[in-house]
């Protein structure tokens, strides 16, 4: 779908306008129901929630409680769990159904290269490498398959998935593979043969493999009972999309030429990044530089297939002519003669940039819950009490 999911803040507004709340309700659990394909403008802030609510709103009132409003929840809890855990979302957050060690650590060759022979594995994967996005419903599939039926653990897999989504963010991804395993929620989430058939088209219909159990059984495996035989399926016909930690050479991102005079000499300067993909704030003196920046080291740990460095630039390039791909002492020392550094703060990359740049604090649409929240209904509770209409969240 990157194809289709154009990089620009305009695509990502047609996008909103066609959001149809009560067909979204309706039909957001079917793989070809009314969603929003909004997530990549969202994950790399080509749009905000608030953006998407105010646009939603603007042609229908919702009640607080409506589905979509619902989900755009989701992600906003996810942000709280990660400002409050850190980079303990990285691990399970307590207990599942079974030890850590219990799991093996690395994902299958043929779950990676789409081969495990269950058709609705095989094609969420296909999908997945095509399109650089899957539906909700299939991550789910997907994530479950991997953590209960093949015991991989879940990290393996979320740092899998990550790398591949054009939406990849740390804190809806890995948060929710911990969802999925029992890490971060109460039970492990399972599916079987049925319910892909009610929400999937045929060619994903899995009968007579191993999710066409009763849930019973199913429980019983993720539980601790022996693993169900496997047999892939060779040869590979799909391969897995390649990572690089740097940009392809043609998009000719370099470092700042330090031999030239430094950035931003006594002027402020605003770094337009992968995660705040929009228009510097309106508060800035007229004469700011605006400097694109990939970090290094956010990427060395983090790589991205070619498509998405692609789909990035061309939504960076909009906002700041000049980019830089750079670590971050690189940056320091190129902007050390600005008056001020300010960019929008993301915890994908902040810690990189706090010792020299000033975070803006990232905006929020639900009022902001200061204690941890376990689980999403309690954060939910909290973050819209006394709220009856979306339209107060505005
Ligand atoms: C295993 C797994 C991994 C995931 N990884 C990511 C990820 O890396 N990045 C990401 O943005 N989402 C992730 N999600 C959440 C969800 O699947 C996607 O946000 C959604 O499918 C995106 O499609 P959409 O924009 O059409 O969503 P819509 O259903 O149209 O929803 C509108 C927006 O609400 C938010 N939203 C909806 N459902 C969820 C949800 N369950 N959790 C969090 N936010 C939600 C998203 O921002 C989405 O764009 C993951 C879910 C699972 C189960």
């Amino acid at each position: 779908m990157a194809g289709t999911l154009l990089p620009s803040r305009d695509a990502a507004l047609a996008r909103i306008a066609r959001v149809q709340p009560a067909d979204y309700a309706r039909t957001r659990n079917h793989l070809e129901g009314a969603v929003t394909g909004l997530s990549p403008y969202l994950t790399h802030g080509l749009v905000t929630l608030h953006d998407v609510l105010a646009g939603v709103l603007e042609r229908e009132p919702l009640a607080i409680g409506h589905k979509l409003v619902f989900e755009l929840g989701w992600r906003e809890f996810f942000r709280h769990v990660w400002a409050h855990a850190g980079d303990d979302i990285l691990n399970s957050l307590h207990p599942g159904p079974l030890p850590d060690s219990a799991y093996d650590p690395v994902l299958p060759q043929d779950i990676r290269e789409a081969r495990t022979g269950v058709p609705v594995i095989d094609q969420a994967v296909r999908t997945l490498y095509a399109t650089g996005t899957l539906h909700n419903h299939a991550r789910m599939w997907l994530a479950s398959y991997v953590v209960h039926l093949r015991r991989v653990h879940w990290r393996a897999g979320a740092d899998w998935m990550v790398a591949h989504l054009l939406d990849g963010d740390l804190a809806s991804n890995h948060l929710s593979w911990q969802w999925v395993a029992g890490t971060g929620s109460h039970k492990p989430y399972l599916f079987d043969a049925q319910n892909v058939a009610r929400y999937a088209p045929a060619h994903w219909h899995s009968p007579g493999t191993v999710i066409d159990q009763s849930y019973e059984a199913l429980e019983r495996i993720a539980r601790g009972g022996p693993r169900p035989n496997h047999r892939a399926r060779t040869p590979a016909l799909t391969e897995e999309p390649p990572l690089q930690s740097a940009p392809p050479p043609d998009l000719r991102l370099h470092g700042p030429d330090l031999a030239q005079a430094r950035h931003g000499q006594g002027r402020t300067v605003w770094l337009v990044h992968p995660w705040a993909l929009r228009a510097p704030p309106a508060d800035l003196p007229a004469d700011t530089e605006v400097i694109g920046v990939y970090l290094r080291e956010h990427h060395a740990a983090w790589p991205w297939p070619e498509t998405r460095w692609r789909w990035v630039d061309a939504a960076m390039a909009a906002w700041a002519p000049r980019r830089w791909f750079v670590d971050a002492p690189g940056l320091a020392v190129a902007l050390a003669d600005a008056a001020q550094v300010r960019t929008m703060a993301d915890p994908h990359i902040a810690r990189y940039l706090a010792p020299f740049v000033q975070l803006d604090p990232a905006p929020t649409l639900f009022p902001p819950v200061e204690r941890r929240c376990q689980s999403f209904s309690q954060w939910w509770t909290r973050a819209t009490r006394g709220v009856q209409r979306a339209q107060s969240l505005l």
